[in-house]
């Protein structure tokens, strides 16, 4: 009986050790957030004088202070008199390709430096793919990935047959979306019936021949960037002809009939589609502040010279477009703040995107201007944190795994110096950040930006 007992000691020590490995190399220190004001983001409240602790990677408790003994190995982190939100996610990122690896590195620093702990990264190939085992596998620092595949555009899906094997090969290949772009509406609708065969979400662009509806009917996971919208609000006897939709609707824009929100919001709430905004995308290029300015804010030092460039000069180019004079831009911009506020406050699901690092929108610090513009947009503090905390958790079907501060979830949290839901530009105030228990205080971060600030200047 003894013999067996320590045998079954042994074989469950094996067994349960063995998969913490890796978990333990980031995360073998156990961390106590003591006295901090929690916001969990399962209901609108404040959990104040908390402590939290966090051992191997996950959240293991959550309780009043007074309530809580240190573990002796607990290395103590004094929230007093701040804010404990969970990690922010980037429904809609861009990780650089294999070309640039030091890029590629700096890139998911940034995230992390901005407490983003999880990316969608919606375009990608098989680099992609390693780069997210090496993270995965805590041999690199970044943020969890989830990775979309190549493009389905009319180059890699020609043909309904060719749609088919492609979406087979990167289901095969690991890849968690397939990224929509413009391809036949009959290639579509095999995509998306061999998608939903062999359960792999596609989502992104909708192609403009299948439009809003016929995405929403084919069950895309999500639409980014309101894609269509602006074109299914064109009423169908609008004389549209020679005229082109340009910058998603920009040239369509004048055409619109607002009575017809009402019809689309209820269509998206009907098919339980998510939608990633990006307000930042379209209002930057919008914004009447000049491309020269917007390349001066301070975040813009970690970006690589190359890519400030061509940011500028599309905005530049951009602003002499016929469908982007400042009368349609505004409405385009107005139009999309409505939409948010009408989708959002009917039930559609809301996830937070940015589109990094396109147009002026620097990996992790975009995040955090996107929200302040869907507060602008009419959403409150609270309402945008779900849209960057515990929704994408939904969108990913895993709410066991992250988006709340609770036991059980990762260790993905931001320490704030100032109460967030007072003010939403309060995210940018952070201290500390933890990634899948690994702590970085506020001097790891700033040490790791400088070098990343340095590299561009050398
Ligand atoms: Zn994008």
């Amino acid at each position: 009986m003894q013999y067996f007992k320590k045998f079954l000691f042994l074989f469950s020590a094996f067994f349960i050790s063995y998969p913490l490995v890796a978990q333990e190399k980031a995360a073998s220190k156990i961390y106590a957030i003591t006295h901090v004001n929690v916001i969990p983001m399962d209901t609108e409240q404040i959990l104040e004088n908390h402590t939290v602790i966090v051992e191997n990677g996950r959240i293991t408790r959550v309780a009043p202070s007074a309530e809580v003994k240190l573990p002796q190995a607990a290395e103590e982190i004094d929230g007093r008199g701040r804010y404990l939100i969970p990690g922010l996610t980037e429904m809609h990122g861009h990780i650089p390709g294999e070309d640039r690896p030091q890029y590629v590195e700096d890139v998911l620093f940034l995230y992390i430096a901005n407490g983003v702990t999880t990316v969608r990264n919606m375009l990608g190939n098989a680099y992609h793919l390693k780069v997210k085992k090496k993270v995965e596998r805590d041999e690199l620092p970044g943020p969890k990935i989830f990775a979309a595949g190549p493009f389905f555009n009319k180059k890699l899906a020609p043909t309904p047959e060719a749609a088919d094997r492609e979406v087979r090969l990167q289901k095969e290949a690991g890849y968690d979306l397939l990224k929509m772009g413009s391809i036949d509406k009959e290639t579509y609708e095999r995509m998306a019936m061999t998608a939903n065969e062999v359960s792999i979400p596609f989502g992104g662009h909708i192609p403009e021949e299948v439009g809003l509806i016929g995405a929403l009917d084919a069950g895309q996971r999500s639409i980014d960037h309101y894609d269509r919208y602006v074109e299914f609000l064109v009423p169908d006897d609008a004389t549209t002809e020679g005229v082109s939709a340009g910058f998603f609707g920009s040239g369509l824009i004048q055409l619109i009939d607002r009575s017809r929100i009402p019809e689309a919001v209820k269509r998206t709430v009907e098919a339980g589609t998510w939608n990633v905004p990006t307000l930042s995308l379209i209002e930057h290029l919008a914004s009447p502040i000049a491309a020269e300015k917007m390349i001066n804010r301070t975040e813009m030092k970690y970006m690589p010279e190359d890519v400030l460039d061509g940011w500028l000069k599309f905005k530049n180019t951009y602003s002499k477009r016929q469908d982007f004079q400042p009368e349609a831009t505004k409405a385009l911009v107005e139009l999309r703040r409505e939409l948010t506020k009408e989708l959002h406050d009917s039930g559609a699901k809301i996830v937070l995107g940015s589109d990094a690092p396109q147009f002026f929108n620097v990996p992790g610090f975009s995040l955090h201007r996107e929200m302040e513009m869907m507060v602008n947009a009419g959403l409150t503090p609270y309402e945008v944190l779900v849209t960057g905390t515990r929704n994408p958790s939904l969108y990913f079907e895993t709410p066991e795994e992250f988006g709340t501060i609770e036991p059980g979830k990762r260790a993905d949290l931001i320490l704030l110096n100032a109460n967030p839901l007072e003010d939403i530009s309060n995210t940018h105030k952070i201290q500390a950040v933890i990634v899948k228990g690994k702590y970085y205080n506020r001097e790891a971060l700033d040490k790791r930006l400088a070098e990343i600030e340095q590299a561009g200047k050398d």
